[in-house]
């Protein structure tokens, strides 16, 4: 059985000092962790992490990636670049980039395959919005979204991670009951498997006001198999004890 992942979306938070501060907390609380645990953080602090991190259980990735090679992309990093850092995962296709910086389901298909080109594995997220939540659109918004990843990217499919995010759930505290988000995981997972044979390699994780008290119920769920988490990544004991329940489930 894979191991569940934990990986935390540091957003646009953290300073040098802070980043030390949180990174040692978990290093030391990690003798204990049976899952697998990555830290997606800002561009500017990848070399800063890498170097806290080295030899330990904690890997790291970023949370966007261009979907060019090189060239005049004011602003961005390539996949050879964030690879350099030793970057393993690139988040791509955040809810919060699809809307504020105009991502579209073709922009992600084509961030993922740069991601895949260059070794780093994409966390491709999908979910829908509060309004097409309320409107039952649930499925055809995530089928839609990772129907555009399954095109662009063919064989190597089966290399992503992918994270279930419903938009209404990110930040606000409210959590997808762990039977609705299993539906959709299973729905996810259904589409997976039509597209390659290796799908159930696919790490699916649910991400939405994922905290302690929510995690074991939500983890353990069949088709879950990790959590991408932001506001409780930032502190050290409430990573600490969802890191805990996956390394129980
Ligand atoms: C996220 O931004 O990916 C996320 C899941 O945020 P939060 O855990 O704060 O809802």
């Amino acid at each position: 059985m894979k191991k569940k992942l934990i990986a935390g979306n540091w957003k646009m938070n953290g300073n040098t000092a802070s980043n030390a501060a949180l990174l040692q907390a978990l290093l030391a609380g990690s003798s204990t962790w049976a899952c697998r645990v990555a830290v997606c953080v800002p561009d500017v602090y990848i070399a800063q992490v890498q170097a806290l991190v080295a030899g330990g259980p904690i890997e790291y990735g970023a949370q966007n990636i261009s979907a060019y090679a090189s060239g005049a992309y004011t602003g961005e990093s390539s996949a050879d670049m964030l690879r350099e850092f030793g970057v393993r995962y690139a988040i791509v296709g955040h809810s919060e980039r699809r809307q504020y910086h105009g991502e579209t389901d073709a922009v992600v298909a084509k961030k993922a395959q740069a991601a895949l080109g260059a070794g780093i594995t994409p966390i491709v997220c999908v979910g829908e919005t509060l309004e097409e939540h309320e409107a039952g659109k649930t499925e055809d918004v995530v089928k839609r979204q990772m129907a555009a990843v399954i095109h662009e990217n063919g064989h190597c499919i089966s290399e992503i991670v992918v994270a279930y995010e419903p938009v209404w759930a990110i930040g606000t505290g409210k959590t997808a009951s762990p039977e609705m988000a299993q539906s959709v995981h299973a729905v996810l997972r259904a589409q997976l498997r039509a597209a390659t044979p290796n799908a159930d390699r696919v790490s699916i994780l649910y991400g939405g006001s994922m905290n302690a008290a929510n995690a074991a119920q939500l983890l353990s769920q069949p088709d879950i198999d990790g959590g991408l988490v932001g506001g409780a990544s930032l502190k050290a004991a409430d990573f600490l004890n969802i890191i805990a329940a996956a390394s129980k489930a």
